[in-house]
């Protein structure tokens, strides 16, 4: 996509559970090579929010655009081969295999084919071409995000902040225009979070866009374009970080009440 284009609208959308409105007819824009931050307290619908982007519920109303198009009520299978890809808070890796061989299962299964049992007995399923192919693609991501040379460490010794950038490697196998990050910097030392804002930089100047849910103020502050912040389902406040700090409003919802 073209830089500035609007990537993600996401169109006064609104879910319900039962009584309760998680998110109350929200409305913000992803352009093609922003990063943006979704924040708000604990419980505000942040996570629903990005449920209803990647496909995981369907809206009770309103609707959700990506590159112009309608993806309200597609399957997340389909919303992943439109190029909307996910990590999730808690990494998940197998241990006693490599990274190379955790990236290559993830965009296994994150790709439209879905073979039913196991993560082993479905590489297994594979034949070699197809195979070879997923090795290909996940060492060209590994390389991509600097992990070039853990390819073939078991993915249970990497520290946590290289655990995150390898869920970020596996997601860019969907080869995505846009990332879904949630809470990406939670529990990551100093270091490890200026690395993985170096990475998503990176990302960003190459066009990708970026769509992270964060409860690191700092790390959201110094990364993001802009912010969306919501509070009991509702969005509050909307700009740049600097903007945000400074609004009565945000300042009321987080140190009030
Ligand atoms: P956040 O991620 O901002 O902490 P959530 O989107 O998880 O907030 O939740 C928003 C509200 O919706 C909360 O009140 C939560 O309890 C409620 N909620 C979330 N998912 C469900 C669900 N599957 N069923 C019922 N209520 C839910
Ligand atoms: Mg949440």
């Amino acid at each position: 996509p073209q830089a500035g284009a609007l990537i993600l609208q996401v169109d006064s959308a609104r879910k319900q559970f039962g009584g309760l409105v998680a998110v109350n007819n929200v409305s913000f824009d992803v352009r093609a090579g922003e990063i943006i931050g979704l924040i708000g307290p604990n419980g505000a619908g942040k996570s629903t929010t990005f449920n209803l982007v990647t496909g995981v519920l369907p809206v009770t109303s309103g609707e959700v655009r990506f590159c112009g198009e309608s993806i309200s009520g597609l399957a997340s299978r389909e919303i992943v081969k439109r190029g909307i890809a996910r990590t999730f808070q808690h990494v998940h890796l197998v241990a006693g295999m490599s990274v190379l061989e955790n990236v290559a299962i993830g965009g296994h299964l994150r790709s439209d084919f879905r073979p039913q049992g196991g993560i082993i007995a479905s590489m297994l399923c594979l034949n070699r071409n197809e195979e070879a192919k997923l090795l290909h693609e996940a060492k060209r991501q590994l390389i991509r995000v600097g992990l070039g040379d853990r390819l073939h460490d078991d993915a249970s010794s990497l520290a946590l902040g290289q655990q995150r950038i390898l869920e970020v490697a596996r997601a860019l196998c969907c080869d995505p225009s846009l990332l879904l990050l949630d809470e990406p910097a939670a529990g990551l030392r100093y270091q490890e979070k200026e690395a993985l804002a170096g990475l998503l930089r990176k990302l960003r100047s190459e066009g990708m866009s970026i769509l992270l849910v964060e409860h690191d103020m700092d790390f959201v502050m110094h990364l993001t374009d802009r912010l969306v912040v919501m509070e009991f389902g509702t969005k509050i406040s909307e700009g740049t970080p600097q903007h945000v700090q400074n609004d009565p409003v945000v300042l009321e919802a987080y140190l009030g009440g």
